[in-house]
């Protein structure tokens, strides 16, 4: 055990090197405090393009810099590489651990971002066949199985055997990392590896994007969603709507839809894209501060983000519950920006800042190449082209790292204007591993949801409820409401 020293400064802990974590520590660089950032990985992970990584677009460097170098410049600010397993509220000291080795990081102030998981409603055991996509892990893993779906079914039609269900991609969620992934499995295999096989038209590959809600992309409102799925249906994925999971296993997976008729789907490559838990650590400030939580085990912040009854901590990002936030990166950074110039600000004896007001700069999800949607605010939504040019600049602009932004858009030109996929590597550890993983203590441990809810949780119950938040989503949308103070 190893009290972290203190230089008599004004101390910070950070939790979480994502988007809240990486920008709120860049934004106490002018501050006179030392900054400790505390991580289980030792990247910032650029998570919307994740599903490049899977699709073979881009390397996971190129998404996923190390903090330590993007903070090499910045004196005041510390790495360190642990899972913190426990907040002390009332002493203010975070516990965290690697390998065995626990740290106690005494704090003054402290910003929790530590993000969100997956969610499987409830059947973890979903994970082991359809595979989420949160980590480089995940995206990776995915990569590998996906590719070797092809190879596997190129050596089945070598030997006269059937290669349908080997073709068959489905992807679980209708949200944007489901439409994102399922339309670059549709560009993968029916135009980017067209030539590469010698016994198997890849053309002929089944996309199939399953979801229980009754639209695509609810948060994107009615009209972008009819578009979406639209764009989706003419690249040829195959959109299944009001198709509720009820098992999967590692030959495929069963559907329920509304009108109480059932299908069995065979797929090899499954990838699960429909729920968020947020970070357990939520739980735990929650026991500890009476602060509600809801049913994505997001917790209920002040509206300057403080969590209840103690001001000297803020939480940020996809751990919170407010005013209908989304779960996007500009939520996180701007939340996180906030807590930084709130901490400042006290040391500096200023008033407090006004309450925390989100500025929605837009949200997009990728269809294909040259395809997208976009919306900005209640007024804008474009799609096509103009939204896949924007999209293009935004991503440019956010990825960290001057070396990043160039490899990427150079592999971008040689992805979408060409036709290849420089990245393809894959080895059996990155499809095999998670399971050995598992079960290494606390390896593995937010792979998969905390969530409480029992498998048995009765199944229409569970597709009203997605249904009643896809239509919320949807309606927050269209009415405007986002970030406007409830109540
Ligand atoms: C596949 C995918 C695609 C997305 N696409 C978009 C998009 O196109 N646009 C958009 O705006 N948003 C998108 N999002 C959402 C966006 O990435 C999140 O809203 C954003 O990352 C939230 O930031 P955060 O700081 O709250 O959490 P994160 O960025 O997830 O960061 C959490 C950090 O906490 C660390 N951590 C977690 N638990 C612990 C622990 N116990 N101890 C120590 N460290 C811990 C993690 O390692 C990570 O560094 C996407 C998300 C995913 C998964």
């Amino acid at each position: 055990m190893n009290q972290q020293s203190s230089s008599g400064r004004h101390k910070v802990v950070v939790i979480g090197s994502g988007f809240g974590g990486l920008f709120g520590t860049k934004a106490l660089r002018k501050a006179p405090v030392d900054v400790t950032m505390v991580a289980k990985t030792t990247h910032h992970l650029f998570q919307p393009l994740l599903y490049q990584v899977a699709t073979g677009i881009l390397s996971q460097g190129e998404i996923a810099p190390p903090t330590r170098e993007v903070l090499a410049k910045q004196k005041n600010a510390t790495v360190l590489l642990g899972e913190v397993t426990d907040i002390d509220l009332d002493k203010r000291i975070v516990t965290s651990h690697v390998l065995g080795l626990e740290t106690l990081t005494p704090y003054d102030s402290l910003i929790v971002a530590a993000g969100a998981g997956q969610s499987y409603f409830g059947n973890d055991h979903f994970a082991e066949f359809a595979p989420g996509m949160k980590s480089i892990d995940d995206a990776l893993e995915l990569r590998g199985r996906i590719f070797g779906a092809f190879e596997l079914a190129e050596i089945a039609a070598a030997r006269g055997e059937k290669v349908q269900d080997l073709l068959t991609f489905v992807v679980v969620g209708a949200g944007p990392t489901g439409v994102e992934m399922a339309g670059q499995i549709a560009e993968l295999a029916h135009r980017t590896l067209r030539t590469d096989f010698r016994h198997i038209n890849t053309e002929k590959a089944r996309v199939v994007l399953v979801d229980a809600a009754p639209q695509v992309l609810p948060p994107f409102g009615e009209k972008l969603g009819a578009s979406a799925k639209g764009s989706l249906e003419k690249l040829g994925v195959e959109v299944k709507l009001g198709a509720m999971v009820t098992s999967v296993d590692q030959d495929g997976l069963d559907v329920k839809y509304k009108d109480g008729s059932t299908e069995r789907i065979n797929s090899t490559a499954m990838i699960w894209a429909a729920g968020v838990q947020a970070n357990a650590l939520g739980k735990t400030l929650a026991e500890q501060s009476g602060a509600p939580l809801d049913r994505a085990g997001r917790i209920g912040v002040n509206p300057d983000l403080t969590l209840p009854g103690y001001p000297e901590v803020f939480v940020v990002g996809d751990m919170i519950s407010l005013n209908n936030l989304p779960g996007v990166a500009q939520v996180a950074i701007q939340g996180a920006k906030y807590a930084a110039t709130e901490i400042q600000g006290r040391l500096q004896g200023k008033a407090p800042q006004k309450p925390f007001k989100y500025f929605d700069k837009g949200s997009m999800a990728v269809i294909g190449r040259f395809r997208a949607v976009m919306m900005v605010g209640n007024k804008i939504r474009i799609s096509g082209i103009i939204a896949w040019l924007s999209w293009l600049a935004v991503h440019l602009m956010y990825l960290t790292g001057f070396k990043n932004r160039v490899t990427a858009l150079l592999r971008w030109f040689v992805s979408f204007v060409g036709r290849d996929r420089s990245e393809r590597t894959m080895t059996e550890q990155q499809v095999f591993a998670r399971r050995a993983l598992a079960r290494l203590e606390g390896g593995a441990r937010d792979l998969v949801s905390r969530d409480d809810t029992k498998a048995e949780e009765a199944l229409e119950a569970r597709r009203a409820e997605l249904e009643n938040q896809a239509a919320e989503e949807s309606r927050l949308t269209d009415a405007g409401e986002r970030g406007v103070a409830v109540g």
